[in-house]
């Protein structure tokens, strides 16, 4: 059994959100060093604030502002930080009640060792040097001896230049392993040739393979050599324009029905232009230099193929 693949794998991209009223008020206000909170129908005051009565239901605009300083109301120490958080040395994790507020803030709080830090001690908000209307404006808290306490004031969320929108930074950082069956047909694949595994049950082959059969819960373990050429069973025209891929729009992805395969697999047409591309069109792979996987599929000159010999496989 040759060793199953594995490879680092990271998926990232920036999501982008619109704020609404309160939330636009309350990331404004920590770049101008203040910390709105909102105050519910029932005298409540929640911070980070809500645009809605998490009891009620109704909707939330009643701005107070809070204090910068407050009371760890429960903590966790976080050994080793990761990449992108608050601080890149240990430090706690805290819920911080600020003073006037009724609930807790998640925050880092800046501290030598776990021994430093207790339920009950007080800490207050420490500012980042830049900041630009995010949560990330608040650097981290940090350890402060005094019992003064600020009192609420109500806020008219009224800010030059208000933030309208953030950009939030998603990253999945893994390690991906394909399994056996998909192992052996990466492996084929660098050879050039497309192996798929068939069900002994229903006799079914799948290109690629996952190992066993989704129909019949079996494994698939006989080796059957497919392709090269196959079919068209689907395809869409990609008119938007992805970052890092040096394609250009419009361009035509398809699901392909390699000869020989009862499962479609899907990779790029070209070689025709994009409105001509058509089901039952007969297409080959086409090899880049060094590639491991065909980098897209070429019309072969035949005849189309007839609609019922692939119509299971759309
Ligand atoms: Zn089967």
């Amino acid at each position: 059994m040759p060793e199953v693949l594995k490879a680092p794998l990271i998926v990232e991209f920036p999501f982008t959100r619109s704020l609404g009223p309160v939330q636009s008020a309350f990331l404004t206000g920590l770049r101008e060093r203040t910390v709105l909170g909102v105050r519910t129908g029932e005298g409540k005051v929640l911070v980070p604030p809500v645009e809605y009565d998490p009891v009620t239901a109704e909707e939330i605009r009643d701005l107070v502002e809070v204090g910068a300083t407050g009371t760890v109301t429960t903590w966790a120490w976080n050994h080793e930080p990761r990449r992108g958080q608050p601080l890149d040395r240990p430090f706690a994790w805290v819920l911080v009640q600020l003073d006037g507020a009724d609930t807790g803030l998640l925050h880092a709080l800046d501290a030598p060792g776990p021994e430093a830090v207790r339920t009950g001690m007080r800490v207050r908000v420490r500012w980042a040097g830049e900041r630009t209307g995010a949560i990330t404006d608040i650097a981290c808290f940090e350890p402060y001896e005094s019992e003064t306490r600020s009192q609420v004031a109500p806020h008219d969320g009224e800010f030059e230049d208000r933030v309208s929108g953030i950009v939030a930074p998603a990253r999945l950082d893994y390690s991906y392993s394909p399994g056996r069956a998909q192992t052996r047909y990466i492996n084929a694949l660098a050879d050039r040739r497309a192996v798929g595994e068939r069900c002994p049950s229903c006799r079914k082959v799948y290109v690629p393979p996952r190992g066993a059969c989704p129909t019949c819960g079996v494994a698939t373990d006989e080796q059957v050599e497919v392709g090269p050429a196959g079919t068209v069973t689907t395809y869409c025209i990609v008119n938007i324009k992805a970052k890092n891929l040096d394609i250009e729009v419009p361009y035509v992805y398809a699901h392909i029905a390699l000869d020989g395969a009862d499962l479609a697999l899907h990779g790029r047409i070209a070689g025709i232009p994009y409105d001509q591309v058509r089901m039952g069109l007969r297409v080959e792979p086409v090899w880049s230099e060094g590639g491991r996987w065909p980098d897209h599929y070429r019309p072969t000159g035949e005849p189309d193929a007839d609609y019922d010999t692939y119509k299971e496989l759309i």
